[in-house]
């Protein structure tokens, strides 16, 4: 990667396995979890929060038995 400008990143967030940072100047934001971090539009870290959410989801309900996960229906 080669960026010109170094983010100039504060903490929003702070959980015990995830930090997020946001950018003041370009907005992108920072993912810090564990060892990985992950630069992220906010549109996106939005679009992958409901996928997170939509697998917990699932997750959760095939524990139960009442959905059977994606491919497997
Ligand atoms: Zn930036």
């Amino acid at each position: 990667m080669n960026e010109k400008r170094r983010c100039r990143n504060r903490t929003l967030a702070r959980g015990a396995v995830l930090t997020v940072e946001a950018c003041g100047d370009c907005g992108a934001l920072s993912l810090h979890l564990g060892g990985l971090s992950l630069r992220v539009q906010a549109d996106a870290a939005e679009s992958a929060w409901a996928t997170l959410g939509e697998a917990l989801h699932a997750l959760h309900a095939t524990k139960r038995g009442t959905l059977h996960p994606i491919g497997h229906a």
